[in-house]
């Protein structure tokens, strides 16, 4: 309790392992569903709720949704709560966002498992029509979705705090490069009238503000919870003494260099965040502690029905590939730099007990709907389960050093494979795999790491093995972070090994990605050309989006590297196009755009029948 009262001028720096999310109020019981309707909420609690969750996506009751998630956490830690699910924005009256009338501490507004941009909008800015997260898949957000939710509740309760959080918020938290207004935006918090902007894995931060509040802190004087921001006035801060490290203020910020910079400056700083804007001034706290095990076991052991909420009755088309699949850790020290999880979850790998995850796994296996395949078990890397170092605890993960083949890291497979196996003998359960990513360049080059391939792709995977090594040239692999053309052949060759003298054969499904900042059309004829060589042809390719916050990003606005300083090659417009549709020569629709990106890589001599067999033909396809 004593964090819970800290002072609000002092940083609460809460030792790892404090189980205070859960210790300051007993647990409230947990209900079968969160209630999506006043009569259900009025009857399971009698009272308004205490937080009400605002979501752009439909209420799933499964621990891969953040609103089940932060429910049932919420619940848990002794709050009621109660979730409005994909409001009517459009409706003036705001008749939706009133279901419940006022909260009595907050509301939380966390609007869906992925980006809502990403999710409306192809790479190409085309809209979307379909929203996996919604029902009959069909899309209703409205585009910056925090923006428009957090105004509305504004509008109807101006004096109820709102609390912001999820992936949205998280990565907008200070200016950032905005791919669809191509242009750059403030933090989302000098657009949106939110109290406080909860960044990162948001369980332990959004637990100690309802804390502070229910013991009576206005939420505007709560300013020093970790795993937070908040807005001062430009006059408190020109007054106020705080230390911190300064970002350039916005919009000085959208000048190239200075965006390079300050991405820089950030991705070194420790400590406080500060970034003036012109009518607000945003403040960033040092991230959460990590969960601990014991609290990680305890939130994902929580009753989820792993359904749909009985009231919707259209499908969700989320829900089922991930319905029977559970979630191992969290954290990823891969850091590639198109992927912003290491901003949300952190480098620091926080693995469940292999007890909890079994737990989890029998009480998946008698529901009537199971029909014996657990489809994942994994987390960001799936291989990084159990991986430690002893440096986490008591200082977090090194800055700038990587984990991978790093000395002090202690492997987890061993761990990992015995879990599988454990799982295998539930009754019920007939095979367990993984579909989360599995980073080959962990996999230990020796007999070790040969027995661990063998396993794991002999017995959990259907029958595909998915990897991510994104490109082959080496000069783009450098630029994505990611190993290059020499571990993944070796790794390809290990994996080809194995498959000798099968009759039923697995393979391996390249994850690629095209336009990344460094990339040019001959690098994709390369890859191109490896695919083919190697009989990997697949037209799953990913045109790189710049999300917000990500390194490449920075790199595909300011067209330098922020490390660095120097310049690098940007694709953009049509070449984007091209650079995707050389992956896909198969495709007759991609004929034209195939045969321009070789006439510009110079290598007429793939076109047609200079190279017999070899490079595409002279003329269409006939389906053209
Ligand atoms: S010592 Fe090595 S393994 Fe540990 S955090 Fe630092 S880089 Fe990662």
């Amino acid at each position: 309790m004593k964090d819970v009262q800290a002072s609000s001028n002092t940083l609460s720096l809460l030792p790892a392992n404090t189980i205070i999310m859960f210790t300051a109020r007993p647990p409230l019981p947990q209900p079968k569903y969160l209630p999506i309707q006043q009569a259900e909420a009025k009857k399971l609690w009698n009272k308004n709720p205490d937080i009400i969750l605002v979501s752009a996506d439909a209420y799933v009751d499964h621990p891969s949704f953040p609103t089940a998630l932060l429910g049932r956490t919420l619940i848990e830690a002794g709050y009621s709560v109660a979730v409005i699910s994909q409001p009517d924005w459009k409706d003036r009256s705001g008749k939706s966002f009133a279901e419940f009338g006022k909260p009595n501490l907050f509301f939380a507004v966390v609007p869906g498992a992925v980006d809502p941009m990403i999710n409306a909008y192809t790479p190409a800015l085309r809209k979307r029509r379909d929203d996996a997260y919604s029902p009959g898949g069909k899309l209703t957000r409205p585009d910056r979705t925090t923006i428009v939710y957090t105004n509305m509740l504004h509008r109807l309760y101006p004096d109820v705090p709102i609390i912001i959080g999820g992936v949205e918020a998280s990565l907008r938290r200070f200016a950032h490069y905005d791919y669809w207004s191509d242009s750059v935006r403030q933090g989302i918090l000098a657009d949106a009238p939110a109290t406080l902007l909860v960044y990162g894995m948001g369980e332990r931060a959004i637990c100690e503000i309802a804390h502070r509040m229910a013991s009576g802190v206005p939420a505007n004087e709560i300013r020093d919870v970790r795993g937070t921001c908040y807005t001062m006035s430009v006059g408190e801060y020109r007054k106020s003494d705080i230390k911190g490290t300064q970002l350039p203020a916005y919009p000085l910020v959208s000048e190239k260099p200075d965006f390079a910079a300050a991405w820089k400056t950030f991705s070194d700083a420790d400590g406080i965040i500060i970034q003036p804007h012109p009518k607000t001034v945003i403040v960033q706290n040092p991230p959460a502690v990590p969960l601990s095990t014991e609290e990680m076991d305890r939130i994902y052991e929580l009753p989820f029905a792993r359904r749909q909420h009985p009231a919707v009755k259209e499908t969700i088309p989320a829900l089922a590939p991930i319905q029977f699949s559970i979630i191992t850790h969290r954290g990823c020290f891969g850091a590639c730099s198109f992927c912003s999880i290491t901003h949300h979850q952190g480098k620091q790998i926080v693995s469940r007990s292999e007890e909890s995850i079994l737990r989890e796994a029998k009480r998946m296996a008698k529901m009537p709907e199971f029909r014996g395949t657990i489809s994942d078990v994994g987390g960001p890397s799936a291989n990084m389960y159990g991986a430690h170092c002893p440096k986490w605890e008591k200082h977090g993960a090194c800055k700038n050093k990587s984990c991978i083949g790093c000395p002090s890291l202690q492997d987890g497979t061993a761990r990992q494979l015995a879990l599988l196996s454990e799982i295998q003998k539930i009754p019920k359960v007939k095979h367990v795999f993984i579909s989360s990513g599995i980073r080959y360049d962990l996999i230990p080059e020796n007999a070790e790491g040969d027995a661990y391939l063998k396993t794991i792709s002999e017995s959990h995977i259907s029958g595909h093995m998915k990897v991510a090594p994104e490109h082959i040239s080496d000069r783009v692999t450098q630029m994505m972070n990611k190993p290059g053309e020499a571990v993944f052949e070796r790794f390809r060759r290990r994996f080809e090994k194995l498959q000798e003298g099968k009759q039923k054969r697995q393979y391996l499904v390249p994850y690629l990605m095209s336009s990344h900042p460094g990339c040019r059309i001959e690098d994709m004829v390369k890859l191109a050309l490896y695919l083919r060589e190697h009989n990997m042809y697949t037209e799953q390719v990913q045109d790189f989006t710049p999300s917000p916050m990500t390194l490449s990003t920075a790199m595909y606005y300011t067209g330098l590297h922020p490390f660095t300083g120097k310049r690098v090659y940007v694709p953009t417009g049509g070449e984007k196009r091209i650079q995707r549709a050389v992956l896909q020569w198969k495709d007759p629709k991609q004929y034209d755009l195939v045969v321009s990106g070789l006439l510009k890589a110079g290598r007429r001599d793939l076109i047609g029948d200079l190279v017999p067999n070899k490079g595409i033909p002279a003329r269409p396809p006939k389906r053209r």
